[in-house]
């Protein structure tokens, strides 16, 4: 295998970790299966992992449940807790290029962002709640009747952490390092896609000293892992990122096993609302990466571009050559803008959109093919003419208030009249370039699909912002910005992108219990 401009680096030498990790070791699947894991560049199989089924999320829960009811996580001080998870911090910053290397090799992302951007958040998050582990406090509690209580935040148990492949590592630290910092043990099953990273970060965490049992990994399919994990009776929690389809499985297998609580960040097709007041050059650029950072497969994508129409011929214009400059190619060279698509039935399902958008009528600027000799490349693509009906409420038919809520209201409308490139999240390279005239009306289209993740504004204009910034229902507004992400700062969905927050101290509250413990204040008249 080639070095490709991974410095003294050898792809081959990164994977090292094959395996599942259960108990603190590297092991077999119990059925003793592989699967493979293929570098989008080339399409070719890089490794043979262990695939995980039911047998093995079985142990994996046996383990985290040992681990948890032994209090080997749990009941360790906060302080050691967030001592143990700054030393984990310290081995990822250690072999931070290698790992950057592996996601790169599995899911075709940028070397250069995994070094810069990736690879240093994953580490930020984790130290952030290595600092919070030791802050977790319930209240006291001032009560009627002479009585004064107060208020536990106990860890919720054993959790499942189900997670997408774009963003491998940044995903396992999400969700990982907020239920570490609660006192919880967990068993994460990485996509099929990119399980290579989060067997690493296995490794590193045993190397620091987090106790056998509280960190596992099970590797496998949606449908079999996942779906076991999702069912399984000795999970208190599932926290999920995918699609919204999934998440609607992964609820309704928790609702139909032990009622365990869930958490779900899911799809998104947000909203990027350029005002006329803004600088053009500026807002090109923004909207540039807001698509087509991560090639697109990123849920917060801004593929929604709206532009206001004193603008809007000029910013056609320049978007187009913003696109056309846009380096697609190998991911490991540091010129290169945008890499492959994860696999060829992303790379297959994001050509498919192209040519329904070119039949619905859209007007296809620029890009549309595939690229390149072999591999999953797509160009930077821009479609205008993209046909969305405001949805005022005045235009809606009656009858679907009598008998359905709002929100899917509004989607049954849209469904119908809406063009699919507009509606669907496509993951892929395909910026939708649409004009408004007013502030109502763009605050309604940006309203108009059944997601609500982010959505970003760029206006001078405080009143405008402001305004955007309250109107628009998604979890997340960057103001003159975008993709800003801190571990400090909240993130997840309104409407169908999902409820739950992962970041900030929110994340932690997922992981907890309230339990109330309750005295008489003076003397107990039982005893
Ligand atoms: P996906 O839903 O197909 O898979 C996500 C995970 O769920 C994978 O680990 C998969 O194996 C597992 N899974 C699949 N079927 C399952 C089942 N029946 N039961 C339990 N688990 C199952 O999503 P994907 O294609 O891997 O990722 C892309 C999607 O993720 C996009 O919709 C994207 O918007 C979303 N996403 C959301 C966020 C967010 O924070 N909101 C972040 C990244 C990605």
């Amino acid at each position: 295998m080639e070095n490709h401009g991974a410095g003294s680096l050898k792809l081959e030498d990164q994977i090292k970790f094959t395996k599942l990790f259960i108990n603190g070791e590297f092991v077999d699947s119990v059925s003793g299966k592989t699967f493979k894991t293929y570098d989008p560049r080339t399409g070719e199989a890089i490794a043979d992992v262990a695939e995980g089924d039911a047998a093995d999320v079985d142990l994996a829960v046996k383990a985290a449940r040992e681990a948890f009811d032994h209090g080997r996580w749990p009941r360790i001080t906060a302080h050691e807790r967030g001592r143990l998870m700054n030393k984990f911090a310290d081995l990822v910053e250690q072999h931070a290029d290698e790992l950057a290397v592996l996601d790169s090799l599995d899911a075709g992302k940028l070397l250069s962002s995994g070094k810069a951007i990736d690879l240093p958040h994953c580490i930020h998050i984790l130290r952030y709640y290595a600092g919070a582990a030791d802050k977790i406090h319930g209240e006291t509690l001032k009560l009627g009747g002479e009585y004064q209580g107060y208020t536990l935040l106990e860890p919720i148990g054993v959790v499942g952490h189900i997670i997408p492949w774009n963003f491998p590592s940044t995903m396992f630290f999400l969700k990982v390092s907020p239920a570490l910092a609660a006192g919880c043990t967990m068993v994460i099953k990485p996509a099929e896609q990119t399980p290579l990273s989060a067997l690493y970060y296995a490794h590193l965490a045993k190397q620091a000293g987090i106790p056998d049992g509280v960190i596992n990994v099970v590797n496998g399919f949606g449908a079999t892992a996942g779906a076991t994990l999702s069912s399984h009776m000795n999970v208190d929690k599932i926290s999920f990122t995918g699609s919204t389809e999934t998440g609607r499985k992964v609820m309704e297998a928790a609702a139909k096993s032990n009622l365990k609580t869930v958490s779900l960040e899911l799809g998104g097709k947000s909203p990027l609302i350029i005002f006329d007041d803004a600088d053009v050059d500026m807002a090109v650029a923004l909207a540039r990466v807001a698509t087509f950072f991560n090639k697109a497969e990123i849920c917060v994508a801004g593929s929604r571009v709206y532009v206001q129409e004193g603008i809007y011929d000029e910013f056609v214009e320049k978007a187009a050559e913003a696109a056309k400059s846009w380096k697609t190619g190998d991911p490991f060279d540091p010129t290169v803008q945008q890499g492959p698509q994860i696999d060829k039935s992303q790379f297959e399902k994001v050509l498919r959109y192209v040519e329904l958008g070119k039949q619905e009528g859209a007007t296809l600027v620029t890009g549309g093919k595939a690229c390149g000799e072999k591999g999953f490349y797509i160009e930077p693509t821009i479609f205008t003419d993209v046909k969305v009906k405001p949805c005022m409420a005045t235009q809606r038919p009656t009858f679907m208030y009598l008998f359905l809520p709002s929100t899917l209201a509004s989607d049954a409308f849209h469904l119908q009249e809406d063009m699919k490139i507009f509606q669907d999240e496509i993951f892929g390279p395909v910026m939708s370039l649409m004009k408004f005239k007013t502030i109502e009306e763009v605050i309604d289209k940006a309203n108009s699909t059944k997601y609500g993740l982010a959505a970003g504004v760029v206006t001078k204009d405080l009143n405008i912002a402001n305004r955007i910034s309250r109107s628009v229902r998604a979890g997340t507004i960057w103001i003159n910005c975008y993709f800003a992400f801190d571990p400090g700062c909240p993130f997840g969905g309104f409407k169908m992108s999902g409820f739950g927050r992962d970041l900030g101290m929110h994340a932690v509250e997922k992981y907890m219990q309230v339990k109330s413990v309750v005295t008489p204040l003076y003397s107990s008249p039982w005893l």
